[in-house]
């Protein structure tokens, strides 16, 4: 009987984001509590659990966690968390092997990678020579650190990523090789001194697809699997940059030089990442001219994915103003708001401020007359290709109309990118003219399908694709677009 262990723990930082992130937020479970919660999801961690299911293999769930992404892990939170990863790994029995995913843009306090730190508590537990595969989000910020830690370093293929579980399938795949006597791989990587936003990095289409195929037309045999990372481009932080990996047994000098032709690649099209934002006028002007409806407009700068608050009432006044007569549907946070709804009650009229809750840099408070249609727990299940299966929750929430629009107000931040966020909630997206989402990308896969048109607006905030607005100080500035 040979024995794997399982760990997950997955968050994307915004290092720019005005909201701080605390243990409670990953929602950590241990031991066989991790498997009952995560079984069956579409994610790395579904994928590890299904893949283990083998005659001889024993699972061993360590701990499994997941949290929105927001501002730096408080120190002391840090501390507890490698805490819980050193003894649940020192606690664990013997082990075999060990399947880790994280995300790979996480950070701390003090801690620019904390993905690296996270490894090597695990690894201070377990010893050096024990295999571990690791899984990182498209959107790691892969470091030396990382890659001499884990033995193999497995991306997602895709983004939006529907590919979680198959990522943790593969890894699961390459661990059963290595207990079945195949040599341990190692990892090699080649850093680029470049971010990009994330708009542009679908690996369906354009220049990432590009990226990705280069490499698939020139990789070796001796190359096992490899990944490029596009990097979450909102860390101000140290080695930070997009990065291509590979993973070898005993050709590293070749799987160097592979990294090295897919990375040329994607240096030549660092450009094309560059992101056509509207501003919300031409984008709301753009909708009323389409077509069919719903067109979809995606104020990213305050994607909750990405970090944002999720607090811009930015595109709610801007409807008022240049489409006063379109029905619309827009979400937004805002735990005043709902609380005052709250107490009115389902019926009532109020008067009511709407925005600018928690980001008081980029945004302002505005004041509404809205009705109060509905008041709910927030919670929901997301059904679409992404987090398949994944209960949560976005606190309280209120439904409001407000003149033509439907504002759902929650008190949490919320995943943005399915349509189950407005649809547990009693909102048809396909019913409206415009529906407002607050995502850089994910929600493409999600809402394309229906979607008249996609178009992505330009206002300030901690996730915005313009780049050169961010006040960056740690990275270079000849490495933004
Ligand atoms: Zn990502």
């Amino acid at each position: 009987m040979k024995r794997v262990g399982i760990a997950y723990l997955i968050q994307e930082s915004n290092t720019f984001s005005p909201l701080a992130t605390s243990l409670d937020d990953f929602g950590i479970t241990l031991g066989a509590e991790a498997v009952e919660r995560w079984q069956g999801t579409r994610t790395e961690i579904g994928g590890f659990i299904d893949a283990l299911v083998q005659p001889e293999i024993e699972t061993v769930p360590l701990f499994a966690g997941w949290a929105i992404t927001k501002g730096r892990i408080l120190r002391s939170e840090f501390e507890r968390m490698k805490k819980i990863a050193r003894t649940t790994a020192r606690t664990a029995g013997p082990l075999d092997g060990l399947l880790v995913a994280l995300h790979g843009a996480t950070c701390a306090e003090g801690v620019d990678d904390a993905t690296g730190a996270l490894l090597a508590c695990l690894r201070e537990a377990l010893g050096p020579q024990l295999p571990l595969i690791l899984t990182l989000d498209l959107h790691a910020n892969l470091t030396r650190r990382i890659c001499a830690l884990a033995d193999a370093v497995i991306g997602y293929r895709t983004y939006p990523h529907i590919d979680m579980h198959e990522t943790g399938t593969a890894a699961a795949r390459m661990l059963l090789g290595i207990l079945g006597s195949e040599p341990k791989p190692r990892t090699v990587f080649r850093k680029l001194p470049m971010v990009v936003p994330a708009e542009n990095m679908q690996t369906a289409q354009g220049p990432m697809a590009e990226v990705w195929r280069r490499g698939e037309e020139t990789r070796p045999a001796a190359v096992q699997s490899f990944s490029v990372f596009g990097v979450q481009a909102w860390l101000d932080i140290e080695e930070m940059g997009c990065a291509v990996a590979a993973v070898t047994v005993g050709a590293e000098a070749e799987a160097r030089e592979f990294c090295e032709t897919v990375a040329r690649r994607f240096e030549e099209l660092r450009h094309a990442f560059d992101v056509g934002l509207l501003a919300p006028e031409t984008a709301i002007r753009e909708a009323l001219a389409t077509d069919g409806a719903p067109v979809v407009i995606s104020e990213s700068s305050d994607s909750p994915t990405a970090g944002s608050p999720g607090d811009s009432a930015e595109m709610l006044a801007a409807l008022a103003e240049y489409a006063p007569d379109a029905n619309a549907v827009l979400w937004l946070r805002d735990e005043k708001a709902v609380e005052q709804a709250r107490v009115a009650g389902v019926g009532a009229h109020i008067r009511v401020q709407l925005g600018g809750l928690h980001d008081k840099v980029n945004r302002r408070r505005i004041e509404v007359e809205a009705g109060v249609l509905r008041l709910s727990d927030g919670r929901f299940t997301i059904r679409g290709s992404q987090y398949t299966g994944l209960e949560t929750t976005m606190g309280p929430a209120a439904v409001l109309q407000v003149g033509k629009v439907t504002v759902l107000v929650s008190s949490e931040s919320a995943n943005n990118i399915d349509p189950e966020l407005y649809r547990s909630q009693g909102i048809e997206p396909r019913d409206y003219k415009i529906v407002i989402v607050k995502s850089a990308t994910a929600f493409r896969a999600e809402y394309g399908p229906f979607a008249a048109k996609m178009l992505v607006v330009d206002t300030p905030g901690v996730s915005s694709a313009n780049l050169r607005s961010m006040p960056y100080r740690c990275v270079p500035l000849d490495y933004l677009p």
